[in-house]
């Protein structure tokens, strides 16, 4: 964090304050790690905080500590907008841009608080009078980390907190494996697990809570795997019936595009999930090497994310979604080619 952010958000934490931390829609593992662990620390320093997610977020998450009481803004709508009206610092964490957070965006931008931002993904907006971010971290939650670090309250580090923490840096670096992962990631993992983070608890309720539902969707998910070879690419679809028989719930097709991507050869993954509520196709790419799904998600989706993790949506139907997709893959054919 530069000096001049850091000297702002010091002085905006100076006295006691209502603060609000919000996390993107659709939340996972690292939004709300992120969220969780800085409000528990806020609330140390003396703060009244809020923790406000647009939507519901996976049962896998529902142990956290604190996660019971994350405000949802689609379920608790007047108790989300009164702490948002009422709130002198809104922290909005883990996305770049307002429109991250779907419904509540217009409650955001009427507000009257000052904005920090917490963020790892690429081109952030600039709504923030304090904007940390930095692309090249491996989860918003090691941000969060080094943002206790520069304000010098390293020492409020509590066994919950380094739990929000691990959960968050866990799940967005895939389990320490994905090339945003660092010694320093390791570095600040170390010092989680000696404050009392437990990596085989969090491991265990985080990835060994499959059910037999879940599952045999995954079974669905790879028998609709597609491979291009001569695009390196390979896809999953997901229709909305497909997910009606296996009951389908909030975080259910986690990780599913991730055997895409794991297939011999391949560089470039994407999952098409069918949303017929909110009328669009959701879209995850996942890539290996210099191929920007960011870039491919910013110009063709509506969306955007990092260099190897992106998502974005489709308001096609799912076959002419996937059909689209297949005709510009010939656009990149030599950047995927070429990928390294
Ligand atoms: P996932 O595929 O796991 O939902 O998301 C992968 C990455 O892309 C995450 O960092 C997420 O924040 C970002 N992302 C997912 N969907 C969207 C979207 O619709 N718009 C933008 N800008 N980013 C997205
Ligand atoms: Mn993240």
């Amino acid at each position: 964090m530069d000096e001049k952010t850091l000297a702002t958000v010091k002085e905006l934490l100076k006295a006691p304050r209502k603060i609000v931390v919000v996390g993107h829609k659709n939340p996972d593992g690292d939004a709300i790690g992120s969220c969780l662990g800085l409000s528990f620390v806020l609330n140390r320093l003396g703060h009244k905080v809020e923790t406000i997610m647009p939507n519901d977020f996976p049962d896998f998450l529902k142990w956290l500590p604190g996660a019971e009481h994350i405000i949802i803004h689609d379920k608790q709508t007047d108790e989300s907008i009164s702490a948002i009206t009422k709130a002198d610092i809104i922290f909005t964490l883990d996305f770049n841009a307002l429109n991250r957070v779907g419904d509540m965006q217009q409650f955001l931008e009427d507000a009257d608080a000052s904005f920090v931002m917490i963020d790892h993904h690429q081109q952030p907006d600039d709504y923030a009078i304090a904007t940390y971010s930095d692309p090249s971290m491996s989860s918003t939650s090691e941000m969060v980390y080094h943002f206790m670090e520069a304000i010098d309250e390293l020492g409020t580090l509590c066994l919950e907190v380094s739990t929000h923490l691990y959960t968050g840096i866990m799940t967005d670096t895939g389990s320490f494996r994905f090339s945003s992962t660092t010694a320093t990631t390791h570095k600040v993992v170390a010092h989680l697990i000696e404050i009392g983070a437990k990596p085989h608890k969090i491991h265990e309720n985080v990835y060994d809570v499959n059910s037999p539902d879940k599952l045999k969707l995954l079974g669905v998910a790879l028998n609709n795997l597609n491979i291009h070879p001569e695009y390196r690419t390979a896809f999953i679809t997901l229709s909305q019936k497909e997910l009606d028989t296996h009951n389908f719930r909030k975080g259910d097709t986690e990780g599913f595009v991730n055997y895409a991507l794991s297939v011999e050869g391949v560089i470039f993954a994407a999952i098409f999930i069918e949303n017929k509520q909110e009328g669009i196709v959701k879209i995850s790419f996942r890539s290996k090497g210099d191929f920007s799904v960011n870039k491919l998600a910013r110009e063709h989706y509506n969306g955007g994310g990092h260099v190897n993790a992106a998502g974005g949506r489709s308001t096609r139907s799912l076959s002419n979604t996937v059909s689209e997709f297949i005709s510009i893959l010939p656009q990149y054919k030599a950047e995927l080619n070429d990928a390294e």
